[in-house]
């Protein structure tokens, strides 16, 4: 057990590395100082988990620590965001070092990955949450917003699906998943790649985006929503693991159009920019895959491989619904 203070001197203070770049001073004092680089807006944005809620209690610390980091990156991915450090307010049950260590080693490899720095954060006794703010940057109007989507685009869809619903799944009780292929899509679900190269790679390209966080139907709709527009998706065309292709279709479509914590980039193109869509999936080593087109007409409209409409109702994730 440790003090407050302790945990922080302990695991979220890390003394003798050179500040990242763009930070003139990180944790330790009332507040932390980053220095703007000229000519760019900086991106701002907070994503909160809690125990129960957003994670199970079964999920070992570390990929905890990676998670929370993680879900944030995402959103300045979506914004095609270039990250520059990060804070975390942190309520703990208790002054658990060897959690706390866990949990700092999974976000430190994740931030370590993307090159920033933790300047700051408060840590307080609580229920289990992590609250991460990330601050990244992006010039002036260049930023992927979720209102860009035109009739006419290209709908595109970054990585697989629905392998961490199906794990929630298997934590549910509603499905039997074992060996090598419960690991796989507990993985997808404990520890999701944030697309941060691939939303650099998309800035000039993608007209809209937003990053998968509770579902595609749900996600795409405030795009369209934002956009003023509708569309049609082909939902055989949703790349998903042969893991969940191996399911009933019901539990598919769930899995692909209502599965939360994807973390994969939903966008638009003109189809005159598929070559460069292809290009930045490339460049990022991410798999960028088309799966419908937006239309005039507003509202989602699911197909078939054959053009057959798919009747799909749930919605995507509502804390308050
Ligand atoms: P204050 O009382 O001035 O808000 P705190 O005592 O809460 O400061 O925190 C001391 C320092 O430690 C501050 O620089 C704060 O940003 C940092 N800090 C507190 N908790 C965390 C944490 N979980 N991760 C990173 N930095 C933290
Ligand atoms: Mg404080």
């Amino acid at each position: 057990m440790a003090g407050e203070f302790e945990l922080i001197a302990r695991h979220f203070t890390r003394a003798g590395r050179p500040a990242a770049p763009g930070v003139a001073l990180g944790v330790g004092d009332d507040c932390a100082l980053l220095v703007p680089e000229p000519g760019q807006q900086l991106a701002v944005s907070t994503d909160m988990l809690v125990e129960g809620r957003h994670f199970l209690s079964t999920i070992a610390p570390e990929r905890l620590g990676h998670k929370a980091l993680a879900v944030n990156l995402s959103d300045l991915a979506a914004c095609g965001a270039e990250p520059r450090a990060f804070t975390l307010a942190l309520a703990l049950p208790r002054g658990d070092d060897a959690f706390a260590a866990g949990l700092a080693r999974g976000l430190f490899t994740l931030a370590d990955a993307h090159g920033i720095a933790l300047v700051g954060g408060d840590t307080t006794a609580g229920p289990l949450v992590l609250s991460i703010t990330v601050i990244g940057q992006v010039p002036p109007g260049q930023a992927l917003l979720r209102g860009g989507a035109r009739a006419g685009d290209r709908l595109w869809v970054s990585g697989r699906l629905g392998d961490a619903r199906l794990a929630l799944e298997v934590f549910r009780g509603r499905v039997e998943l074992a060996g090598h292929a419960f690991d796989t899509v507990r993985r997808a679900m404990e520890l999701p790649q944030p697309r941060v190269a691939l939303g650099l790679a998309l800035r000039g390209v993608a007209t809209s985006a937003i990053d998968l966080s509770d579902g595609l139907v749900g996600d795409l709709g405030h795009v369209l929503t934002r956009s003023g527009v509708g569309a049609t998706v082909e939902v055989d065309a949703i790349p998903r693991s042969e893991i969940v292709a191996a399911h009933a279709s019901t539990l598919q479509h769930t899995c692909v159009l209502a599965g939360g914590d994807d973390y994969e980039l939903l966008f638009t193109a003109p189809p005159a920019h598929d070559e460069a869509v292809r290009a930045a999936g490339r460049k990022a080593g991410v798999a960028v895959t088309p799966i419908g087109r937006i239309e005039v007409e507003a509202g989602l409209r699911l197909m078939d491989a054959a053009g057959r409409a798919i009747a799909f109702n749930e919605r995507g994730f509502d804390h308050f619904a």
